[in-house]
């Protein structure tokens, strides 16, 4: 099912030309650009138009921050609404009758119980921002410097954010194990992995020679995204509320990736019914425009004036589109949806890993989804090996397409070799990039993350109607296929190579 539209080819030069000035004069560090090497030029809803005139379906959503897709209606209203009105579009932290809006909306999409008693600190406009300021609320408020937070984590790329994430290391952190099913540090999953993770917690904070410098705050997504969508169980989340209430340590929930009905409730902290000291909101809340806050419990306010600022903090398009965003999601029940179709969605994916063993867990809540990839013939192998054989895999795919030889029968049978939650394959970040690539061809845009990059990502806007999911879905399994003939073609050919 690959795209088949021929693009006239002054389109394709114009679009090539873009493609390459970007490589030669953006930064080595770009990211998403070197996976996905489209020129979007114009987008509604689920789809994306390229340059060269193809349409892509878009599940990675400005990286989780459109709720409601490209330019939904409801949100060019709001814009336009601002623009026509005359109002200022950059008013600092000034009081604006967008601003009290916006507020009043997110107040009243928040849990009773923490809304009743909170405040709101609008910050930089990233992520990032929020979450720096988040720390810096929590070690004011405690008079205490460190920070517990977990393996795996993704928090931003300033340096307060960066060490608390998991890739990174600051001497004030101290790291958890953030619970998880397929690969368990604790070598079991389900409850009582996430009781193991609980009683490590709270083992360290307990014991007087841990090491462990005296905690301001945890800070803790519910589901962790880049971290490769590994949801938190209820169970767990409220054991480390009760660890952090028995012992006045702040718990800071990055609400970032997970807001605004991402993962089935409005805030992800619902689902376990705990009530965070902060929460730090991003991405969808500026309903595709750069916005972040932190919202806190007001006892936490002990900030000077100015303790906490920054020129970028009253974009009045991004609270307009943001109000109307979340007003939309609320209104139309919205994360109630995002929980029934995702809930689908991951049942025909898990149909789909158990007829093809790279595949090797399907995890996620509502429309936060990953799939794992594995090489499911390595066991016993090193991970470096593994990687080599991807990495001919990789080769092989650009074989079979050029020549189309590959035989669909002859792949492994269901089962050949199951994934294991206690003992999963090594993950095959290269095969997960080759799925990656085979759905661009296809025309789906979908997102690479986890710890070793090797799991896919799907963030579909909310608004995906059945169709479109099942559309995503046969161009998912389809692309998959197209990786794996390549994969069986590679291993043909070193048979031959090598006879036995
Ligand atoms: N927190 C979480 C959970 C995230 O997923 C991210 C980014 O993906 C951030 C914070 C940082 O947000 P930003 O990239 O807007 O700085």
């Amino acid at each position: 099912m690959a795209v088949t539209e021929t693009a006239p080819s002054a389109v394709t030069t114009a679009h090539a030309g873009i493609l390459r000035r970007q490589s030669m004069r953006e930064s080595a560090a770009r990211t998403y650009a070197r996976s996905l090497p489209i020129v979007p030029v114009r987008a509604r809803g689920l789809t994306i138009e390229g340059a060269d005139g193809r349409r892509y379906l878009d599940c990675l959503s400005g990286a989780g921050t459109l709720a409601l897709g490209h330019n939904h209606p409801v949100v060019l209203e709001a814009i336009k609404k601002v623009i026509d009105s005359g109002a200022p579009l950059q008013v600092l932290d000034l009081a604006t009758p967008v601003k009290d809006a916006f507020i009043t909306e997110l107040f009243e999409t928040l849990p009773r119980a923490f809304a009743d008693r909170a405040r709101v600190r609008f910050c930089g406009p990233a992520g990032t921002d929020a979450v720096e300021a988040a720390l810096k609320l929590v070690r004011t408020a405690t008079g205490r410097s460190g920070i517990l937070a977990f393996t795996g984590a993704c928090h931003g790329m300033t340096a307060g954010a960066l060490a608390v994430s998991g890739g990174a290391r600051d001497g004030r952190v101290t790291r958890l194990p953030y619970p998880q099913d397929y690969r368990s540090p604790f070598g079991v999953g389900g409850a009582r992995g996430s009781e193991l993770a609980g009683n490590w917690t709270e083992n360290l904070l307990d014991d007087p020679r841990s090491g462990a410098v005296q905690p301001a705050g945890m800070i803790l997504e519910p589901v962790q995204g880049e971290g490769g969508v590994i949801p938190g169980p209820d169970s767990w989340m409220r054991r480390m509320r009760k660890i952090t209430a028995d012992r006045s340590i702040p718990l800071i929930a990055d609400e970032v990736q997970t807001g605004v009905g991402r993962t089935g409730a409005f805030w992800a902290v619902e689902h376990s019914g705990i009530v965070p000291d902060v929460m730090v909101m991003s991405k969808a809340i500026g309903g595709s425009l750069p916005l972040a806050v932190i919202v806190y419990r007001s006892e936490l306010d002990c900030w000077e004036p100015g303790a906490q600022a920054g020129t970028f903090r009253g974009n009045q398009l991004a609270m307009a589109a943001g109000a109307a965003t979340l007003a939309h999601v609320r209104e139309n029940r919205l994360a109630e949806r995002a929980a029934d179709l995702g809930a689908r969605m991951i049942a025909r994916l898990r149909g789909l890993a158990a007829d093809h063993p790279v595949i090797g867990d399907v995890r996620g809540r509502g429309l936060m989804i990953g799939l794992e990839f594995v090489d499911p013939e390595a066991a016993g192998r090193t991970r470096a090996a593994g990687g080599t054989r991807a990495a001919e895999a990789l080769e092989a795919l650009e074989a079979a397409e050029a020549t189309e030889a590959a035989d669909v029968a002859d792949l492994p049978g269901p089962g050949a070799v199951g994934p294991s939650p206690t003992n999963p394959s090594p993950a095959d970040h290269l095969v997960a990039a080759a799925v990656q690539r085979e759905c661009l061809a296809r025309g789906l845009i979908v997102e690479l993350g986890g710890r070793h990059t090797s799991v896919v990502r799907l963030l579909p806007p909310l608004t995906l109607t059945d169709e479109q999911a099942e559309a995503v879905l046969d161009r998912l399994a389809d692309a998959l296929s197209a990786a794996e003939r390549a994969i069986h073609a590679m291993h043909g050919r070193r048979e031959k190579r090598v006879p036995h």
